[in-house]
């Protein structure tokens, strides 16, 4: 069976990343890809994890707690926009982004395409050869739409010599299906 958005982006990630990988989960909400990329890089791996949201934290963190890999995780208040300052000289083997506002939460807080766009441009300038960024578009509420095209725009602008970028969508169903990109530095 074909595999939802959310399957094959983790799919995608477990191809490339190994144990003691740094990697950066943008969009931490409840924790979920935060914990799916701690089990990757093992507890001597890092992940970044970003967020507004004190809720997303705390969210996050309590669904850490039963595991030993909540070590590699460094969980920060703050927007993924910032994350050059916290990478520093590192390099990265991946990143995810889920887009659009955190579940069963308030929809006015979304992710938006300007500082979308300036952690794309901060990621890709760390991102290892072979190393993967992939963004979920969830497009449905208020603002959704725009920030879709921002991002399909910037992917389509990526040279082919350094990237390659996938995109991935259900294209017969209903309510807007989330649209999956996926960057590959060369
Ligand atoms: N991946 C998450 C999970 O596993 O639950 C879901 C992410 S949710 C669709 C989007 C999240 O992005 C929200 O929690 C929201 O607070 C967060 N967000 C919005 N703007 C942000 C920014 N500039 N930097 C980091 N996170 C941001």
């Amino acid at each position: 069976m074909l595999k939802t958005a959310m399957r094959y982006s983790h799919e995608l990630l477990s191809e490339v990343v190994v144990t003691g990988d740094h990697v950066v989960d943008a969009t931490m909400g409840n924790g979920h890809d935060t914990l799916f990329l701690a089990q990757l890089v093992g507890e001597n791996g890092k992940v970044d994890a970003f967020d507004i949201q004190e809720a997303a934290l705390l969210a996050t963190k309590e669904k850490l707690a039963p595991f030993p890999e909540k070590k590699a995780v460094h969980l920060h208040l703050d927007g993924h926009e910032n994350v050059a300052e916290y990478l520093q000289e590192e390099k990265i083997k991946a990143a995810i982004f889920n887009l659009g506002y955190l579940p069963k939460s308030d929809k006015q807080v979304i992710t938006l395409p300007q500082t979308t766009k300036k952690a794309l441009d901060a990621l890709l300038a760390h991102l290892l050869p072979k190393g993967r960024i992939v963004v979920v578009c969830y497009y449905g509420h208020s603002g959704g739409q725009a920030e879709l095209d921002a991002i399909k725009t910037y992917c389509q602008q990526l040279p082919q010599k350094q990237y390659n970028v996938l995109a991935y969508q259900f294209i017969n169903q209903k309510n807007q299906p989330p649209v999956l990109f996926c960057i590959e530095a060369k």
